[in-house]
């Protein structure tokens, strides 16, 4: 019996359609894990030509495949027994990225879905060392691989103002994203090397910032992985520190998974580096005093935690708690083309299994678009659109639970 079921995603024609209509604002969801399916099969065509299926296989040596139904059977897998199972899924999309046009064109495929569902901003997580640092890969610097991203969105911003001129175009920004499990490493300076990779990246995003000013679309640093006893937050408080000396914005993956005494050791890091934004924070919840004190914003991953049984059901998983308690909540896909559930599908389930109004949805997305890292003056722009367009589909934003005061987020203009 599957976790996830096609009527949890099942609203009526009304709500779907304001759903839909709904402007949309994303903040977690990573590259590698977007993938269109079919573009996952062309890539690994493309990678090597002139070969049957099974022979390209062999050659792109995917991790945990061996063969064609190995790959089939792979490809097709939306439904996983924990994250680390999870992650060797997302492991063989992060090895069909091999050249800059492969990462212009997911990119591009993104930004297009994106507005074909009405989201006008999106922040975009990748693992960039996972890229640049394999020696197999025609990816030759972080520069490169930034500007392959950066073209990917402006062709399909292009593509989507060609199509109609009533279509929007998508504001796209990246987090780049660092693995927190060290069991990956061999030898006894596991701990050592991924600091030294971590702060490769935050040197990466600091000249690729200073470079580019206000024109860089680099926003803030991840850490990203599976939660273990050895390696929460904590553990990476020096890196924390420094990105905090750089002012680059640090947003952790964290209590995605149930873990004794991980609640405790974020929200102290949380608290004392200031940071705004976790990824997931769906097991967090014992904090939930703080998590309102500290006005944390979670990007929770509703089809995500249940695919990967982060959290075994609807019933347990914890999203409703957090919104009665009135903690900002945003929503998220996490890995679309991996879950095979859109932004548009997350919504969906948030109304009809956690009993969210269209009205609780647009609070949502436009806490979404308060936490994000997007300059000031555009935030404000789109926000007013955003509360235009509220306006004009009917829809009363929910607006009596949570306070909504702190620095980014600004009172709703009545
Ligand atoms: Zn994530």
């Amino acid at each position: 019996m599957s976790t996830l079921v096609t009527s949890d995603y099942e609203v009526s024609a009304r709500q779907n359609e304001l759903i839909q209509m709904l402007p949309k604002a994303e903040l977690h969801v990573h590259l590698e894990g977007s993938i269109r399916r079919k573009t996952v099969k062309d890539l690994v065509e493309q990678h090597v030509t002139n070969q049957n299926l099974a022979q390209r296989i062999n050659i792109l040596a995917l991790p945990g495949i061996h063969n064609q139904i190995e790959f089939e059977r792979v490809y097709e897998q939306t439904e996983f027994k924990n994250l680390k199972d999870f992650m060797g899924r997302l492991d063989v999309n992060v090895a069909v990225l091999r050249r800059p046009e492969d990462f212009t064109r997911v990119v591009r495929e993104l930004v297009y879905d994106a507005s074909v569902q009405n989201i006008r901003y999106m922040e975009v997580t990748f693992s960039a060392g996972l890229h640049i640092n394999d020696k197999t890969k025609q990816i030759s610097s972080f520069k490169q691989l930034m500007n392959a991203l950066d073209e990917g969105v402006m062709q399909a911003n292009n593509e989507i103002v060609h199509e109609s001129s009533d279509k929007h175009q998508v504001e796209v920004r990246f987090i780049i994203d660092h693995d927190r499990n060290f069991l990956n490493y061999e030898g006894p300076d596991q701990r050592q090397r991924s600091y030294n990779e971590y702060q490769q990246i935050l040197e990466w995003c600091r000249e690729e910032r200073d470079n580019k000013h206000q024109e860089s679309s680099i926003v803030g640093v991840g850490l990203g992985g599976e939660e273990a006893e050895d390696n929460m937050l904590s553990a990476f408080s020096s890196i924390v520190a420094q990105a905090k000396k750089y002012n680059i914005p640090f947003i952790p993956h964290a209590g995605e998974i149930k873990l004794a005494g991980n609640s405790e050791d974020t929200i102290s890091i949380v608290r004392d580096y200031q940071i705004k934004r976790i990824g997931h924070g769906v097991y967090m919840t014992e904090v939930i005093d703080d998590l309102l004190n500290e006005q944390i914003v979670l990007e929770i991953c509703p089809s995500s935690n249940l695919l990967t049984n982060s959290s075994p059901s609807i019933e347990e998983h914890p999203l409703r708690i957090l919104w009665d308690a009135g903690v900002l909540i945003t929503i998220n896909t996490d890995d679309p083309g991996i879950f095979q559930k859109n932004l548009v599908d997350e919504y969906k389930l948030a109304m009809k299994r956690f009993q969210l109004t269209i009205g609780d949805l647009a609070r949502a997305s436009l806490t979404a678009l308060r936490a994000s890292f997007l300059q000031e003056d555009k935030r404000r722009a789109m926000e007013a659109s955003f509360l235009e367009e509220f306006e004009k589909l009917g829809i009363q934003i929910t607006d009596e639970i949570i306070p909504l005061n702190r620095r980014l987020l600004i009172p709703i203009a009545k």
